[in-house]
């Protein structure tokens, strides 16, 4: 449970957070996703990067990376100062009709997912920062690897990622957006460990932890991103989505939480090893 709620009672808490639910709409894969991104990254990790997790997460008596996957998207109920000036950090739109990305264009101020992960890494990384810096920085990176790997936070600025798209599943109306952030994932009908177990199992997309993390890395995950909005039958030719599409599109957004786990991983280890 996030920290919004604690010391609430539990029905004053699920009110408060059905409120919250309401009031935003989807913005990240949803709690699922990021923590299986989480939990698919944390045994990739060496001994020492590993440690230097550790040993952040224990200053707030945490104990893995899934424990903060999903705290920059709670953070505008915990301090909506941060979380205001941290909502454009979890995306970034493509405008330019391709998928090139122009940090003039696509980026300004360094106000999107893209320039936000490569700063909050290099807080992560800088050990004259305190503890609490970094350990902020580490929550916001687990974050937006996630994020840039769903597809349709690095989508098209005109439906807000997908957001205005509107979409029906199973008599469900819903939006694009979050059919990609949960529903896709939710049709499995598996349990979170369950479908990690699946997804560590299954031979789709598992780079060597090993890839190089370079600074351009990010654009180049935003820009594979993109390229998935785009590619025919992203985007359903009606409202109503049908298993068929969850059949051909579900295996690529469980490529895409496989690949972040790796990503996640590859970027933690340079970090902090
Ligand atoms: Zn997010």
């Amino acid at each position: 449970m996030s920290a919004t709620v604690a010391g609430m009672t539990r029905p004053l808490a699920s009110c408060c957070l059905l409120l919250l639910l309401l009031a935003f709409p989807a913005q990240a894969w949803g709690p699922m996703g990021h923590r299986l991104v989480a939990r698919l990254a944390e045994p990739q990790l060496t001994p020492v990067a590993h440690a230097q997790v550790r040993r952040l997460l224990a200053t707030e008596r945490l104990q893995s990376l899934a424990d903060i996957a999903n705290w920059a998207d709670e953070l505008r109920g915990m301090d909506p100062s941060l979380g205001r000036r941290s909502a454009k950090w979890h995306y970034v739109n493509f405008d330019g009709g391709d998928c090139h990305f122009v940090p003039a264009r696509d980026c300004r101020n360094g106000d999107c997912v893209v320039d936000a992960l490569g700063a909050q890494v290099a807080i992560l990384a800088d050990r004259n920062r305190s503890d609490a810096e970094r350990l902020q920085a580490l929550k916001f990176v687990v974050h937006f690897t996630g994020d840039i790997h769903q597809p349709l936070h690095a989508g098209l600025g005109s439906d807000r990622g997908g957001n205005t798209f509107q979409v029906n599943y199973r008599g469900k109306g819903s939006n694009l957006h979050a059919f990609w952030d949960s529903t896709l994932l939710a049709s499995r009908g598996l349990g979170e460990t369950t479908y990690l177990w699946r997804l560590r199992a299954s031979q789709a997309a598992t780079p060597a932890s090993a890839e190089p993390y370079t600074t351009d890395s990010p654009a180049e995950w935003a820009e594979q991103s993109c390229v998935l909005v785009h590619q025919p039958g992203f985007y359903p030719s009606s409202a109503r989505i049908g298993d068929d599409y969850v059949a051909r599109h579900r295996p690529t957004a469980e490529r895409q939480l496989k690949l972040a786990g790796s990503r996640l991983a590859a970027l933690l280890n340079a970090t902090l090893d």
